[in-house]
């Protein structure tokens, strides 16, 4: 039951939130699965970074060649931060989403699914026209998921099973190197959404055996805007540029003249192919940045860290009547930060705008970009997720328990809500 404080400075931290009653209360975010604030460490490496830089890949001067071998610098420090493979792919991307059509672009033939995806690893798929997206539907247990997704492979070939390695309601860990010997053994490869678990649990390419993984810089502790594909480079080299462009293209001329109406294109392979463009060299400087910060304070001290703050929190929910835990498998041996749940009587928007005009507590509502598994999960209007990482300290979570309570049980007294008043009121 002993207090346990933030593991590390994050922006937002001091941020005081205004209640229904007029008064402010310290802010608690508790919507890191959604976006996790910036790291104090990322923040200042984005600041240095601001103080000087030109256009990367193009021009000869001093700071534009600074600049350039800083971007580069930036994948390889995500390829350590993941342990990919010396010749894979970093490609920079906007988000996960992007990351993911990316990959749905470059992906010839059969893709599998899990229904329990978020949409950016759905949509990108079954909107394609060079294959079929087979989707399983997830049972109540890891290890019967695991059979359904290898007779699936084994029925007919698939390129790829694409799978997220946490899910983005639930906090849940999937398995990802048992998945990734399975899809093998299928004569598959496996693309992995770490979008909600790269921050919170090491993740290595080479061991687990991971042919591309995704991830998104706003769920890593550094700011919007950039993600990343890192991935065997055959299929991504094979493929049209995601973007064409400028950046992409290593020769153009206009061929047919006079009036030509086509170009003949030479297109670079690598990361280039696919970044047409200029790139966001300040959105990778901040992913790097939060990999060495990350790497720095250590995935055991995160995963104790959360381990803790996960066990008071549903121990704390499960102590008041009324509040339903989310759970998509019985066996899940590992969750991240992340619960969702619903409160009897009270709809999740009812829920969530309650904590923060009464108790400047944020989270989030909905369905979380993840319809088909609330459908399946019997919650068609939704739920509510709490989720926390490195900022987070046992008091957000004290707060939470305590403020569901006064929702979940409401004879109980409205004051002497925990949380620390503002100044000035
Ligand atoms: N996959 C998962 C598992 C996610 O949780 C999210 C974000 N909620 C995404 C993909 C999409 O990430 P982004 O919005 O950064 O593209």
């Amino acid at each position: 039951d002993t207090a346990i404080a933030p593991l590390a400075a994050v922006a937002g931290a001091d941020e005081c939130a205004p209640l229904a009653d007029g008064t402010e209360i310290a802010y608690a975010n508790l919507d890191y699965a959604a976006s996790a604030p910036a790291l104090a460490a990322v923040a200042e490496a984005v600041t240095t970074a601001l103080t000087g830089y030109a256009s990367v890949h193009r021009g000869a001067g001093h700071l534009s060649q600074v600049t350039t071998r800083r971007y580069e610098q930036c994948r390889e420090t995500v390829r350590r931060f993941v342990r990919g493979r010396t010749d894979d792919t970093v490609v920079f991307t906007r988000n996960t989403t992007d990351a993911l059509n990316l990959a749905a672009h470059c992906v010839r033939g059969d893709v599998v699914v899990l229904d329990i995806e978020h949409h950016a690893n759905l949509l990108p798929w079954v909107s394609r026209e060079t294959g079929a997206t087979r989707i399983v539907t997830a049972r109540d247990t890891i290890e019967a998921t695991l059979d359904a997704v290898e007779c699936e492979l084994a029925a007919a070939p698939a390129a790829l099973l694409a799978v997220t390695a946490a899910s983005n309601v639930t906090g849940e860990v999937l398995p990802i190197g048992r998945l990734a010997a399975i899809a093998h053994r299928q004569g598959a490869r496996i693309l992995v959404d770490a979008a909600q678990l790269v921050a919170h649990r090491p993740v290595s390419v080479v061991s687990h055996g991971i042919d591309y993984l995704v991830f998104s810089g706003h769920k890593l502790y550094a700011p919007f805007g950039a993600g990343v594909l890192i991935g065997r480079p055959d299929w991504l080299d094979a493929a049209d540029p995601y973007l064409a462009g400028g950046g992409a293209s290593a020769a153009v001329a206009v061929v047919g003249e006079p009036d030509a109406n086509c170009a003949s294109t030479a297109w670079h392979t690598g990361a280039a192919r696919h970044e047409g463009g200029s790139p966001n060299v300040l959105g990778a400087v901040a992913i790097a940045a939060a990999c060495e910060a990350i790497t720095e304070i250590g995935f055991e001290t995160i995963g104790h860290h959360e381990h803790i703050l996960r066990n008071r929190l549903d121990a704390g929910l499960a102590a008041i009547d009324g509040v339903t835990p989310l759970r998509i498998f019985e066996d899940a041996p590992d969750r991240v930060g992340i619960a969702g749940f619903d409160v009897d009587g009270h709809t999740p928007r009812a829920v969530a705008e309650y904590l923060s005009d009464h108790h400047g507590i944020g989270v989030r509502d909905g369905k979380f970009c993840a319809h088909p598994l609330l459908n399946r999960l019997g919650r068609p209007d939704g739920a509510v997720r709490a989720s926390f990482g490195l900022g987070t300290g046992s008091a957000d979570i004290d707060r939470l328990v305590d403020a569901v309570g006064r929702l979940a049980v409401p004879h109980r007294a409205d004051a002497h809500r925990p949380g620390t008043r503002c100044a000035g009121t």
